[in-house]
């Protein structure tokens, strides 16, 4: 018996059928945005699952979801977006693909998903203590601890994008200043190398290719930027004390360029203590960890799980 996995992202919805030890047998992407999001986000996930499931017909018995934006778990509900796409705050994704599907759904955030798909299957497989922060057009991020996420009163813990690193930074989409999220994200990897150069269209590819070439001008925005995730990393190891840190996002995969100088720069900073035994790692299940996080999540509601 499989779970259908569904991780829902702002421009794209990736599908997959996951048996109960995390492992996704069949995947799928679709976009989700084509038509300039005039069809919510979710009933075109719903489609593209219908013929997914169409093309590899099996009996499913539930539906996994990983979605962008606040959800509140229990509901399965929308609950915040920064306004970024249209007609999706509100939406109670539970109900929706309950409808639609017929099948108990479970739904948490995608980067919950992604540090709960990495506990599961992944990099930090049985850890008990862990951070994860995934680098894209943002910063998302959880906290494990104590072997539980980090949820909080309302289940919309662990925004890591969005404390204050430098109070007099540029106004944030989430309407503070300064949020980490505008100094770590690949985005702004790559807007402050394009200050810097005065060159346009750049990419986190061509960016790593001109530091490793030994451009100096972009080596030292590369390592501004490691500079101020290592700042915003070392103060959350203090408060949350992790036994491993785990990077996710495209850039991830840079480890001569990012994780090494992060780690040596974090071990670095941090206090002794907190420190000792600390691995900070490349996450492992890249494009697949929303949708293991979300079997895991769902296999977690089962009271009596008989896979
Ligand atoms: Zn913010």
């Amino acid at each position: 018996m499989m779970l259908l996995a569904i991780d829902l992202g702002g421009t794209e919805a990736k599908i997959g059928l996951s048996d109960g030890e995390g492992r996704i047998h069949k995947k799928a992407s679709a976009g989700v945005s084509e038509d300039g999001y005039r069809t919510p986000i979710v009933e075109s996930a719903i489609h593209a699952a219908k013929q997914f499931m169409a093309e590899y017909p099996c009996e499913i018995r539930g539906v996994a979801v990983s979605a962008c934006g606040q959800i509140d778990p229990e509901s399965g509900t929308v609950i915040g977006t920064n306004g970024r796409i249209p007609h999706y705050e509100g939406t109670n994704i539970k109900a929706a693909m309950e409808r639609a599907f017929e099948k108990e759904t479970w739904v948490l955030n995608d980067a919950n998903a992604a540090l709960l798909g990495e506990c599961f299957t992944g990099r930090a497989k049985g850890l008990k203590d862990v951070i994860l922060i995934t680098l894209g057009t943002g910063v998302g991020g959880g906290v494990l601890s104590g072997g539980r996420l980090l949820g909080g009163a309302g289940g919309i813990a662990g925004e890591l994008g969005h404390f204050t690193l430098r109070a007099d930074g540029p106004a944030c989409p989430c309407g503070k200043r300064g949020c980490f999220e505008h100094y770590a994200s690949a985005s702004a990897l790559v807007s402050r190398c394009e200050a810097a150069s005065g060159k346009s269209g750049l990419n986190g590819k061509i960016i790593f290719r001109e530091a490793e070439k030994g451009n100096p001008v972009i080596q030292a925005e590369v390592s501004a930027w490691i500079r101020d995730i290592a700042e915003g990393l070392t103060g959350l190891i203090h408060i949350f004390n992790p036994e491993m840190v785990l990077i996710g996002g495209g850039v991830s995969a840079q480890e001569e360029l990012l994780i090494r100088p992060l780690r040596e720069r974090i071990l670095q900073e941090a206090m002794p203590r907190f420190s000792e035994g600390l691995r900070i790692e490349r996450a492992l299940l890249g494009n697949d960890a929303g949708m293991v996080g979300a079997v895991r999540f769902w296999l977690d509601h089962q009271k009596s799980a008989c896979f």
